[in-house]
């Protein structure tokens, strides 16, 4: 397991070379949120960090119901009893396996590995403006229809799940990057994805943090580049170029 530290965020990746899965532990002064969690394989890793910070588990935040978001989930409940576990209203039908969309949803498919038979139940569904400690809800649809992204109050940092990714180049979810497809690929909805992507800029972040690969500090610059990338690959799909 991979650790970085920056701000109150503990990034914690496994895989960190070959196909890096990342979660987030938010420290605050007398408690720790998780957010995401992970692969099965995460677990240990996990446990051990918030043992060496020494502080109480509150919050487990789930940005969306992707398997590799919740890997560790059902054992870290086990091992924290007490933990609130939440995801977003709209999200908590893909842990239970439902991909329906609603009839006011743009009707592409949803897409990406979601848990078969999760044996938990969530504490709490997430709408925005929520908080969770000094985390602030933003709902930032695209990946998923009710993928979320934090906002840490206190510092400006914004943990996005796979709105944006990092690995291989930034870009916004649904945008291929061909040395690391996978968010792309598990996308609902490209063009909802890219006004995601305008409202996390607009809350202008310190340090952006996504699933899949490393953090970036002063993100404003990438992500507005990741944003016309993206501007312009939609536009040539309209024109059918
Ligand atoms: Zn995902």
């Amino acid at each position: 397991m991979r650790i970085v530290h920056k701000q109150n965020l503990y990034q914690l990746t496994i895989l960190p070379r070959l196909f890096p899965v990342n979660c987030y532990i938010y420290e605050e002064k007398d408690q720790l949120t998780l957010i995401d969690a992970g692969m099965p394989s995460s677990y240990k890793g996990i446990v051990q960090m918030i043992k060496d910070i020494n502080k109480p588990l509150t919050n487990i935040v789930l940005t969306h119901g992707h398997g590799d978001h919740i890997g560790a989930l059902e054992n870290l409940k086990q091992t924290f009893p007490n933990v609130i576990v939440s995801i977003s209203e709209r999200d908590s039908r893909l842990l239970k396996g439902d991909r329906s969309l609603d009839a006011h949803e743009t009707q592409t498919p949803i897409k990406g590995g979601v848990p078969k038979g999760l044996k938990i139940e969530v504490d709490r569904l997430l709408i925005e403006g929520d908080r969770v400690g000094s985390l602030e809800v933003y709902t930032t649809p695209g990946h998923t229809p009710g993928s979320i992204s934090l906002y840490d109050t206190h510092h400006d940092a914004i943990i996005v799940g796979d709105a944006l990714q990092t690995r291989g180049r930034i870009a916004v979810s649904g945008q291929l990057v061909r040395s690391f497809p996978f968010p792309a690929l598990a996308t609902w909805n490209k063009e909802i994805s890219l006004e995601s992507a305008r409202r996390i800029i607009s809350l202008k972040p310190s340090l952006l943090a996504v699933g899949h690969g490393n953090m970036i500090e002063k993100p404003i610059d990438p992500i507005e580049k990741a944003i016309k990338e993206a501007e312009e690959n939609l536009n040539n799909v309209m024109k059918g170029a």
